[in-house]
């Protein structure tokens, strides 16, 4: 069992909680801030207890100078204090004497917001490498140390481990309680256990997908994921998403887990990614050269259905087309309905995922909506997540 916040007297100490203020930020405006709603419990709970609060997160990447002008933490710290209903004390850099000293100046029960941590990897990648002094660092602001960003806990960075290294250290109620609905699962998912792929981001998820097969008694694959398989099983895929990189692979893990694997038959695409764009929903093998894959089709849905229907384990990771577009959504929406008709653990990872069912209307049908995509996938992988291995046990 870890140490968690419960176990500090957190009076009067400066108390660091690493939280996942990661949220999407469009023209300075947040569109989602379930992230920011998530971390409250802990944050309230150390007010409560009259720590001095310190705040970290990253937000987005940082390769140039430009991303800090829209990846700035600023707006969330307008909408935490809405939230806190309270001054949110917000310092536009990472490190540094303005930072020391109001540090050193805070009061019990007040609250400062670091300035994106990822404004440090244009130092060398100081944070996403974990670099010692960067963690020593931030260490030395604080006395205790409180990790309740889930999301980032499968990446050894600065900001998470390298902190924790160097100080008094505890998790907070989100991880905890992440822990709990995902450990269970994990160690004895019932069978027959259905993994869902889907979303964008192929190179992240497609290395998962052998420790998966090896644990999972079937994988979807739907989504952006899904034309770099259909293209590497020798499907024409058009102007779709492709990862070239990992077509190889992508036909080794097809070879191997051939009956475990459940690929797309049918396709939404369009010839642009946009809103009121005409669509044409065509079997696999039908995609045009100038078309982009979107969306999953009805064929693929009842097919996927056959599935879920019959799963006592479900895990979700990643939307099966651009939901966030309403002609490319009916997949995403229609597996939520076959979901909620279904009675097994249904388990949702990642902030997509999760923001879709919710605006779907769904969020009550699914055991666990988990707010790490990729640190609950590493989970159920059956890895150790760094960010909470480095914490203490309790004695
Ligand atoms: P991820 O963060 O990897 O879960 O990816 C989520 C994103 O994947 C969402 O913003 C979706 O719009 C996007 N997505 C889903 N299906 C596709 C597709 N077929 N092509 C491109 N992007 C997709």
């Amino acid at each position: 069992m870890k140490k968690t916040i419960r176990d500090y007297d957190l009076k009067g100490k400066r108390v660091i909680i690493r939280v996942d203020f990661n949220v999407p930020i469009q023209d300075g405006e947040i569109t989602d801030d379930n992230r920011i709603k998530a971390s409250l419990e802990t944050i309230r709970y150390a007010i409560r207890h009259q720590a001095k609060v310190i705040l970290m997160s990253h937000l987005g990447r940082i390769k140039t100078e430009e991303d800090k002008l829209t990846n700035t933490l600023e707006p969330v710290a307008l909408r935490l204090s809405e939230l806190l209903d309270q001054e949110i004390i917000f310092i536009d850099e990472t490190r540094g004497k303005l930072l020391e000293d109001t540090i050193s100046e805070l009061k019990e029960k007040e609250v400062l917001l670091i300035e994106n941590t990822r404004f440090e990897d244009l130092n060398d990648q100081a944070e996403s490498q974990n670099n010692e002094e960067l963690g020593k660092y931030w260490a030395s602001l604080g006395d205790i140390f409180i990790n309740d960003a889930f999301g980032t806990s499968h990446r050894s960075h600065a900001s998470n481990v390298g902190i924790a290294s160097n100080l008094a250290n505890g998790i907070g109620f989100l991880i905890e309680k992440e822990l709990k609905a995902l450990e269970k699962t994990i160690q004895r998912p019932r069978h027959p256990f259905t993994v869902i792929l889907g979303g964008s981001k192929v190179s992240d998820k497609i290395k998962m997908i052998e420790n998966l097969a090896k644990k999972a008694d079937y994988i979807l694959i739907g989504g952006g994921m899904a034309y770099t398989f259909l293209k590497a099983s020798g499907i024409e895929i058009g102007s779709s998403l492709l990862d070239d990189e990992h077509l190889a692979f992508c036909q080794e893990m097809l070879e191997k887990y051939s009956d475990k694997i459940i690929l797309p038959i049918d396709s939404v695409n369009a010839l642009e990614i946009k809103e009121n764009v005409e669509t044409r929903e065509c079997f696999i093998n039908e995609i045009k050269e100038n078309e982009i894959g979107l969306d999953i089709g009805n064929q693929t849905v009842k097919l996927f259905k056959q599935y879920l229907e019959k799963s006592k384990t479900i895990i979700w990771n990643g939307p099966l087309g651009c939901f966030e577009i309403e002609q490319f959504s009916s997949g995403t929406k229609k597996i939520c309905e076959v979901l909620s008709r279904i009675d097994a653990k249904k388990i949702v990872g990642g902030g997509d995922t999760g923001a879709a069912i919710i605006q779907f209307g769904y969020e009550e049908s699914v055991s666990h909506i988990s707010t790490g995509g990729g640190a609950s996938l590493k989970l159920l992988e059956g890895k150790k997540l760094p960010g909470i291995e480095i914490i203490e046990n309790k004695k």
